[in-house]
């Protein structure tokens, strides 16, 4: 390839990286559903964030779609772990197909936090990504009341209808401290806001942004593995851009440029919530064939988390 990395050039790996509890219970749905049914099963949306996920249960059947227009009468079907709103959800249910919630227990945790605190008469702050379907599915818990803010200046922005009852809510894979940022100002503006009991943005999300700080530290260069529609992976490279490392986001190891390598002695590698393993592996390889001689593991927070399935796709 004509580049040379440090003679002692190795790959630093973030525990923990990759599938969390969510994603892994979303895919294992599909599969189950595919197992028990039969192809085709339905999936509304990318069931998790992820080209090689989709590709792969393409092949083995699945359909992905956006509008529920495009699932036939009678057909089995999957929402993805991002969650729906209650239109979708409604409407689903109308059109009498066998449905599956893949929807990650840690969103539909907000979601019912949204209903509860609605019924007490609440208006809301969600601090989310504009167009991203989890904020869609969580603010379309609601027909009207929750005010979208994506940054410090949308808290200025917002016009509440009351003043007494207001709460926070945030998207799961938010950048930790941004989401601390932003609420900062909110509570500035509103000093009457109920924050979250305890803080939407997942351990998964958490943990792998904990991982890219240490490794910040002791890295050159950092890859991060994840589909550029990948909200957590997208904020894992953001983590390490901001700690002054230059970071790249990549879909598969076809997409590693091998100037980023050049000299470099440290690479960290971490992978977001929905990139599976096997796209860490052909990174390494990929990398170790421009110079890196060693992969080390970094120490970092162990995972137990682990979401049952739903009921009818049980063993
Ligand atoms: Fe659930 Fe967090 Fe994984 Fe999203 S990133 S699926 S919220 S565990």
């Amino acid at each position: 390839v004509g580049v040379i990395m440090d003679v002692n050039a190795e790959i630093l790996l973030a525990e923990p990286r990759g599938f969390c509890a969510g994603v892994d219970r979303a895919i294992e749905i599909v599969e189950r559903a595919l197992a028990k049914f039969g192809a085709p099963i339905y999936v509304r949306h990318e069931i998790v964030h992820n080209t090689y996920v989709v590709n792969d249960l393409k092949a083995k059947g699945a359909i992905f779609i956006e509008e529920l227009d495009d699932v036939p009468p009678g057909a089995t079907l999957v929402f993805s772990a991002h969650g729906v709103s209650r239109a979708v959800q409604r409407e689903a249910e109308r059109r009498g197909f066998q449905i599956f919630d893949a929807t990650c227990p840690l969103v539909t945790k907000v979601h019912v936090e949204v209903a509860k605190l609605h019924k007490e008469g609440y208006e809301f702050i969600m601090i989310g990504h504009k167009g991203h379907p989890e904020v869609e599915g969580t603010m379309g818990q609601l027909d009207s009341g929750i005010h979208l803010v994506e940054d410090e200046a949308d808290v200025a922005r917002v016009r509440l209808a009351q003043s007494e009852k207001l709460a926070v809510v945030t998207q799961t894979t938010l950048s930790v401290d941004d989401a601390a940022g932003i609420l900062a100002a909110v509570k500035a503006r509103f000093p009457q806001v109920r924050e979250p009991k305890q803080q939407d943005i997942c351990y998964a999300t958490q943990n792998r942004q904990d991982a890219v700080k240490v490794l910040s530290g002791q890295v050159d260069v950092l890859v991060v593995v994840g589909s550029p529609t990948s909200s957590n992976s997208n904020r894992l490279r953001e983590v390490a851009h901001k700690r002054g490392v230059a970071a790249y986001m990549v879909d598969n190891a076809d997409e590693l440029q091998a100037d980023w390598f050049e000299g470099k002695a440290r690479v960290g590698l971490t992978a977001g919530a929905s990139a599976p393993e096997i796209l860490v592996q052909q990174v390494i390889e990929r990398i170790k064939a421009l110079g890196a001689v060693a992969v080390r593991k970094m120490d970092g927070v162990e995972e137990t988390v682990k979401f049952p399935l739903p009921k009818g796709l049980k063993v």
